[in-house]
């Protein structure tokens, strides 16, 4: 398919016209005054006008297909996605004034539904996470359409040396912290693109920093960390939306991982509630995820003795959960008892201690 030079040309520079008036997101410092010597962070993705870090993964995505010669002025723009990517890619289709289609899973959270619809997309919903993939190829073929496949292209279409990705901009924001290296950044994996992304650019620019993927005990990801013959398994990968796979995507680099940690998802919800409580904003469930293998990794750190600084990712914002891990009636329903995580959580913030 040849492209129309002139639209693309029009299209990118919408792209970089909106990044331009964008403005980076926050680094908030949370308070540890129990662990003098440890400071942790959060990077605030959930402030990016589609409310998540798959904001900068759909403008990579949109840019790198129109690099490519993919998307022209009357493509229809498809992708798999649990929910968050496609509110982030509506937008963009939006803003080119094409149509956009999201293969989601059935168990797609309400909100991010009504979010995808309003930017213009349109949702197609499949029973379980395995069908999206095949059903997004078909429906692109179907409609002369792109697949436009964050899961396979995350981890190609950042730029890992810079131009401002999450990795640069974190560095760059910690520049005159007390501990300015992170020892630690601590994320989830859902296309494995951020994971990808920081462990690159924290060896292209030689640092020490560490990279740590917090998985849903139910995802394969962790167990193909350990076993690299494991990449594919039944069933699905846990509650928490945005990260855990039942396949390893190709996006997932376990060579740039230093760690992976798997947590419960009652751990993660309780551990999302009790941040967000402290940090007075709700915040989505895998930053809770992060937020308890930043716990354990904190309390390894002062247990040694090392002064240090931890970097996670608030991932997404909690409004579009009040239904879900806000919600006792829901997580109720799940069979989670979350109230002593919550306690564990609540006393590793009031006191440092963490083993139980
Ligand atoms: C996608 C996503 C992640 C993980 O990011 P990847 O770069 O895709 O691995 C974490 N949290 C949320 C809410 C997400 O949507």
């Amino acid at each position: 398919m040849a492209c129309d030079r002139d639209w693309v040309n029009w299209a990118i520079g919408r792209i970089e016209a909106d990044f331009n008036r964008s403005a980076d997101t926050h680094l908030i410092p949370v308070a540890l005054p129990a662990l003098p010597h440890i400071a942790l962070y959060l990077k605030d993705e959930s402030s990016h006008p589609t409310g998540s870090l798959k904001h900068r993964l759909a403008r990579s995505l949109f840019l790198y297909a129109l690099c490519n010669g993919r998307i022209g002025p009357r493509t229809t723009v498809v992708d798999a996605s649990s929910g968050s990517t496609a509110v982030s890619e509506a937008y963009f289709a939006r803003m080119l004034g094409i149509p956009f289609v999201a293969v989601c899973p059935a168990s797609t959270a309400p909100a991010k539904i009504e979010a995808i619809e309003f930017y213009g997309g349109r949702c197609h919903f499949v029973d379980t996470a395995h069908e999206m993939y095949g059903a997004a190829q078909q429906l692109a073929d179907e409609t002369g359409g792109h697949y436009i496949d964050q899961f396979t292209y995350a981890e190609r279409a950042t730029d890992w040396r810079g131009n401002n990705n999450i990795a640069e901009s974190i560095f760059s924001q910690m520049s005159h912290e007390p501990h300015p290296i992170p020892t630690w950044i601590v994320t989830g994996a859902g296309t494995g693109g951020t994971s990808a992304t920081i462990g690159r650019f924290a060896r292209y620019n030689r640092h020490a920093t560490k990279i740590c993927v917090a998985d849903p005990e139910a995802s394969i990801f962790h167990k193909h960390w350990h076993d690299r013959s494991i990449v594919r398994q039944e069933g699905g990968a846990g509650r928490i939306e945005g990260i855990g796979r039942p396949r390893v995507e190709p996006s997932f680099l376990p060579d740039v991982i230093d760690r992976v940690m798997a947590i419960e998802d009652a751990q993660s919800v309780a551990a999302t509630r009790v941040l967000s409580r402290r940090l007075g904003k709700l915040c989505g469930g895998s930053t809770g995820t992060s937020l308890w293998a930043c716990a354990v990794i904190a309390s390894e750190m002062a247990t040694r003795g090392e002064a240090g600084s931890i970097v996670s990712i608030l991932c997404d914002d909690g409004e579009r959960y009040r239904s879900s891990y806000f919600n006792d009636a829901w997580v109720a329903e799940q069979g989670q008892d979350i109230a002593p995580y919550e306690r564990r959580m609540d006393r590793f913030f009031d006191t440092g201690l963490w083993d139980e």
